[in-house]
């Protein structure tokens, strides 16, 4: 999972009700007021597992990815890029996407399949912007850009891919 900016939100209206939801790259989880440190931990945990449960069940498959990519493509660069095919790989394991531009088929790291949907619009993104202009120029840039979330979704990678590493090295 990628390491999640948790937002606790205590309310005394709030009985027994506990839940969670995402919002944008941060998790809210509404919790009672009045539970003790360690219930509140536990609690969180319990949240944040069954969020990312949801998530898996929610997972895109290739047609959603190819479906959304043509979505993108449409509404940021006015449908010129065409994607042919857009499939999960798992042997990518340092890059969140690849594509052939000859051939219009793009490829999706199962590394970010659990990813919030604006992170893997992203990468989608990226790949699409490939599909029109190879390199990463300032034409390249410019027209990623056209996603908003763009900057944003870089940031959620990045601090993704340093835990990732912190955490190999734990071990
Ligand atoms: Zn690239």
């Amino acid at each position: 999972m990628p390491p999640e900016t948790v937002e606790v939100r205590r309310s005394a209206r709030r009985r027994r009700t506990v839940s969670a939801y995402r919002d944008g790259d941060k998790t809210i989880v509404l919790l009672p007021a009045g539970l003790s440190r360690t219930d509140e931990e536990q609690w969180v945990r319990r949240m944040l597992d069954r969020l990312a449960a949801k998530e898996q069940r929610r997972r895109p498959t290739d047609d959603d990815l190819l479906e959304r990519a043509k979505d993108l493509s449409a509404r940021y660069l006015d449908g010129k890029a065409i994607p042919q095919s857009v499939r999960w790989v798992e042997n990518q394991q340092h890059r969140w996407g690849s594509c052939t531009p000859d051939q219009g088929t793009i490829r999706i790291s199962t590394r970010i399949r659990g990813m919030p949907a604006w992170v893997v619009d992203y990468v989608l993104m990226h790949e699409l912007v490939h599909l029109l202009v190879p390199s990463h120029g300032p034409r390249f840039w410019t027209l990623v850009e056209r996603y908003p979330r763009a900057e944003r979704a870089r940031g959620f990678l990045e601090g993704f891919s340093m835990a990732a590493s912190a955490a190999a090295e734990e071990c």
